[in-house]
């Protein structure tokens, strides 16, 4: 995104991807005549895609079939009960009521404050870079702006204040996921996720999510993007003032302004050996990793939807066990079918089952091991997929560690545990002249929506600064 927004300004640009396809974790897999979205599942806020598609001259409707998910998302709970989410916050708010009397109307209650948190995030924390606190306060139009995006308070404890039922509290919760974190301490302020989901949509690509990855490729070669796979950067050269360029395996590359896209712990400790900055790094904790579980599975299974969430009895104590290192005993198990959508990513009479649970970023975990266990645990507490699999891959924090080079195989760069956790991310302007951060590993943070953000900040950064000269 951010190669395309410099390309379409009129810089000349070149993006080196050390594996064999573009898109990092933007990824699918094929087998069998079943495909699975093997990163993100989910799209949110496509309108941010589509504005970077449009400085290109096209717009993401043109590029690919969006698709808005209703139902958008189906939760399981341990004593057997569901609920179904709509796409309308007032159909989803009856679908509540129903189920929970009392919880439509908190429910509300909680899109209600949780859109104040969203206008204000906008014009404040997703509005530019940060580099110090200051660069937030600049842009907050008064303190009672701090208030107003529920910073001070965790996601859990704005559950349990808003939601009688704990069922919604631990829903509630499962927004910290987005971002890799513990619902017990990351701030509320990530609710504002379920305003997102619940006014703009869930969305899905048809064809999978791999077709968005293919699309923003094609637009980046229409803007004259040069790309360059299967090339590894091994380091970045650069005075003590300033970047000079970067080395590949047999070649040096000149280039006035680099931007890096891969973890800030790689590039700290392997690309621009910072000792500070990497001792920055080293001291804010991860975000989580996973085990991903995908299953060609024969049949229909009645009752799940596109998007399905079977929720442990208690995420208290599936954090205490990633805070400890330890791989849940009970774990959240997230399910996403898309055949149930799009006929396309399955056999005939088959399902794509993609499942994946929160594990602590630790690229020892032997997720193998753990693979037969998933289906049985699902199992327990839902569907039996263990006849009807044709089969079942895993994929685990070592593979993602290796594949994009995130430390741990974080998925989601740092995590957004505590209070500060927004401004110790890794800063976006490197510490050198021309060098910078972009994506999940810096401001404002990991998933596709922020990832596009953050390439629209640096992207300003930059053309700023070449006016600048
Ligand atoms: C299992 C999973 C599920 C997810 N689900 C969702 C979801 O439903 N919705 C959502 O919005 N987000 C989701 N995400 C998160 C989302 O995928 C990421 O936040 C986003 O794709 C990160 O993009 P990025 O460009 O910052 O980093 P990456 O995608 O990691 O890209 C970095 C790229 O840099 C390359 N690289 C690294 N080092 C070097 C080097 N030295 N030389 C050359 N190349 C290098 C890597 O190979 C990689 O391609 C999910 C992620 C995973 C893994």
């Amino acid at each position: 995104m951010t190669a395309i927004r410099l390309a379409v300004a009129g810089r000349q640009v070149v993006v080196f991807e050390r594996n064999d396809e573009l898109g990092g974790k933007l990824t699918s897999r094929s087998r069998d005549g079943f495909t699975f979205d093997t990163g993100p599942s989910l799209l949110t806020l496509p309108t941010l895609i589509d504005d970077v598609f449009r400085l290109a001259g096209t717009s993401l409707e043109n590029e690919v079939t969006l698709q808005r998910l209703d139902p958008s998302f189906r939760y399981f709970w341990p004593d057997a009960s569901t609920v179904t989410f709509r796409d309308q916050p007032i159909a989803t708010a009856e679908a509540l009521e129903s189920w929970s009397p009392g919880s439509g109307s908190e429910y509300l209650a909680l899109l209600a404050r949780a859109r104040t948190i969203w206008h204000v995030s906008n014009r404040t924390f997703f509005a530019g870079d940060m580099s110090s606190p200051f660069s937030l306060l600049r842009r907050m139009q008064s303190p009672r702006d701090f208030l107003r995006i529920d910073a001070f308070r965790t996601l859990q404890s704005r559950g349990e204040k808003t939601f009688g039922d704990t069922r919604l509290r631990q829903w509630l919760g499962r927004y910290a996921t987005y971002s890799g974190s513990d619902p017990a301490r990351a701030p509320a302020t990530l609710a504002c996720i379920a305003a997102v989901e619940a006014d703009f949509g869930s969305w899905y690509v048809r064809g999978g999510l791999g077709a968005l990855r293919d699309a923003m490729v094609r637009v980046a070669q229409r803007a004259g993007v040069e790309l360059r796979l299967g090339t590894e950067v091994t380091k970045i050269d650069a005075t003590p003032r300033r970047v000079t360029g970067l080395r590949l395996a047999d070649e040096e590359v000149v280039a006035p302004v680099v931007v890096v896209n891969a973890d800030a712990e790689h590039m700290y400790r392997d690309l621009l050996p910072h000792w500070r900055r990497l001792g920055a790094v080293e001291r804010t904790e991860r975000s989580t990793s996973g085990i991903a579980v995908l299953v060609g599975v024969e049949g229909r299974t009645p009752m799940i939807g596109h998007h399905n969430v079977w929720f442990s009895r208690d995420y208290r104590r599936e954090f205490a066990d990633i805070r400890a290192g330890r791989v849940p005993t009970e774990p959240t198990i997230y399910g996403c079918v898309s055949s149930v959508t799009d006929a396309s990513q399955a056999p005939a009479n088959c399902e794509n089952w993609f499942l994946l649970i929160n594990t602590p970023a630790d690229s020892t975990i032997d997720a193998r091991q753990h693979g037969p266990w998933l289906l049985e645990r699902l199992a327990a507490i839902g569907p039996d997929l263990r006849r009807r699999a044709r089969f079942a891959e895993v994929i685990g924090p070592h593979d993602i560690a290796m594949r994009y080079r995130s430390p741990g195989g974080a998925i989601y760069g740092t995590s957004s545990n505590g209070r500060n956790a927004a401004f110790r991310r890794p800063a976006m302007r490197g510490p050198r002249k021309g060098l910078y951060l972009v994506g999940g590993a810096t401001h404002p943070g990991g998933g596709l929506p922020l990832v596009t953000m953050s390439a629209r900040m640096v992207s300003d950064l930059i053309l700023r600064g070449y006016r600048e000269r």
